[in-house]
């Protein structure tokens, strides 16, 4: 019988035979999970369940699962996982859900860990967006047409929406339950469910985002809008964590669309990009470095994360940029890409909180969080805690990115172009603050040169430094 994870619903997974699936309530006690980030989990279990073929199991933990007979598996996404899968002697198919396998990355991605050369080779390996060797458009990368900020009345566009069944509701009592006796507490809020937790509905996902929000995804890629929380996103991390899309036919989908003429090639280029060169490239990280690459931490950063920030308690928060995206964590469990890395991973890292924690909330807190995805994202893009293995240079910045990228900076108390006094942006000052902590760290890098040059200038150096040692409100 084969085991299935609860990442592995979609029929990609499916070896044919019966299935045992096993519903591990104690996930719940042992870690703060986002209230619908378990309920997502727990209907797509309960969902794949409805199949004559799987058997759903409730166990306290996977170490139960030892008399049950299953005997192989698909090889799961993280270490304690695949440790399980062969302490239960499981015959091991090769990994599924990406567009690469162990031997594509070895092949593809050339002497180091950049991205770029990965993802061509994956685009020629793939024939996506290609004519023989050249890619369609002739560029590989057609970032100068994107990264516009967003038009002031926003996109308009529709996301897709979930239509919740008997089976949420059925969900909803559970964790009502857990709650009410005390066996787990939950960050955020409860509400309709949003990300797609079954096969059908994520086809019926992947459908809506081809054919009302892909032609705008590439400009509009890193744009925040205080009124809208998805924008041109395609909302599909989701159920492809979950296994319920196969990445293939997601990219597939999005080419046909350009070969249909109904998305330029800026935005196709684009979204691919994330799936076969991000999603794949976090994936393999993962299994290239080493267990202790949780432990990373390069720029010593040692402090809590606030319990503000923690407990989502967005309305606290003064600082705009700061409070809307907590605020798309509190009411969604997710956040586009934008708001994690240049907010909530930039706060992470200006403030010098622990990487391993930061890590840990990040896949407590957001709908397709998961172990495999997480490290390269936090550990090594947002917080540069392993000193420069997967990125240049730091993703640190001030707000005036924040302001030209968005539409927060407006109604906000805080101006961006201030670094000290009462109006002082946080992220402004917090930016510089951040320079002149780790000057000595980061110095010897040369792309860091011209921002150490702007620190070196700076008039209120001493006075800024102070004004952030002090800090208590954002
Ligand atoms: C601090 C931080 C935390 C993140 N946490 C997660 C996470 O928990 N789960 C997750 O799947 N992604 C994560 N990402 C990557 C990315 O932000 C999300 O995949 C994306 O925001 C999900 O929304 P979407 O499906 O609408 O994506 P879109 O903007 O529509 O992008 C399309 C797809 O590309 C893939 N993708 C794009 N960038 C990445 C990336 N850096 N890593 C992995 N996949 C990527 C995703 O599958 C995504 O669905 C994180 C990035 C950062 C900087």
């Amino acid at each position: 019988m084969q085991l299935l994870f609860a990442d592995q619903l979609g029929p990609h997974f499916d070896l044919g035979g019966e299935i045992l699936l096993p519903e591990v309530l104690t996930q719940f006690s042992k870690r703060r999970y986002h209230r619908q980030k378990a309920h997502l989990i727990l209907f797509a279990l309960r969902s794949r369940a409805l199949d004559p073929r799987v058997n759903l199991v409730q166990v306290d933990s996977y170490r139960d699962l030892a008399g049950f007979g299953v005997t192989n598996a698909v090889s799961p996404t993280s270490r304690p996982l695949l440790n399980l899968a062969q302490s239960l002697h499981l015959k091991l198919e090769p990994a599924r859900g990406f567009c690469s396998s162990r031997e594509d990355w070895a092949k593809s991605r050339g002497k180091g860990y950049l991205l770029e050369t990965f993802y061509r080779n994956q685009r020629k390996r793939l024939n996506l967006l290609m004519d023989g060797d050249t890619p369609q458009g002739e560029q590989w990368n057609f970032d100068h047409d994107n990264r516009k900020p967003v038009p002031k009345a926003g996109l308009g566009l529709p996301h897709f929406e979930v239509v919740e069944t008997d089976l949420d509701a059925q969900v909803r009592a559970t964790l009502d339950e857990l709650e009410r006796s005390g066996k787990a507490k939950f960050i955020g809020s409860d509400g309709p469910r949003k990300f797609a937790g079954t096969r059908d509905e994520a086809l019926a996902a992947l459908a809506h985002f081809i054919e009302h929000q892909l032609a705008l995804f590439g400009p509009y890629e890193d744009a925040i809008h205080d009124q809208e929380w998805v924008l041109a996103h395609s909302m599909l991390s989701a159920p492809l964590n979950l296994g319920l899309l196969d990445p293939l036919e997601v990219v597939s989908a999005a080419q046909e669309a350009y070969l249909r003429g109904e998305a330029p090639i800026a935005s196709v280029e684009g979204f691919i990009r994330q799936i076969i060169g991000w999603r794949d490239y976090v994936w393999h990280l993962y299994w290239d470095f080493e267990d202790d690459y949780l432990e990373s931490n390069a720029l010593n950063a040692t402090n809590d994360i606030p319990s503000w920030f923690a407990e989502l308690e967005h309305g606290s928060v003064k600082a705009r940029c700061i409070s809307h995206a907590l605020k798309s964590v509190d009411g969604n469990a997710w956040a586009h890409h934008i708001q994690r890395l240049m907010i909530l991973g930039n706060f992470g890292l200006q403030r010098g909180i622990n990487p391993k924690d930061l890590n840990d909330w990040f896949i407590d807190a957001f709908v397709d969080g998961t172990p495999w995805v997480m490290p390269a994202n936090v550990i090594g893009m947002s917080l540069y805690a392993d000193g420069g293995r997967m990125s240049t240079k730091p993703y640190a910045a001030g707000g005036s990115y924040i302001d030209k990228m968005s539409n927060l900076c407006g109604g906000c108390p805080y101006d961006p172009k201030v670094r000290v006094g009462p109006t002082a942006c946080p992220m402004t000052a917090g930016y510089w603050n951040f320079l002149h902590r780790n000057e000595i760290k980061l110095r010897g890098n040369p792309r860091m040169n011209q921002v150490f040059a702007g620190l070196r200038k700076l008039s209120d150096r001493e006075l800024l430094v102070a004004q952030e040692a002090d800090r208590e409100t954002f």
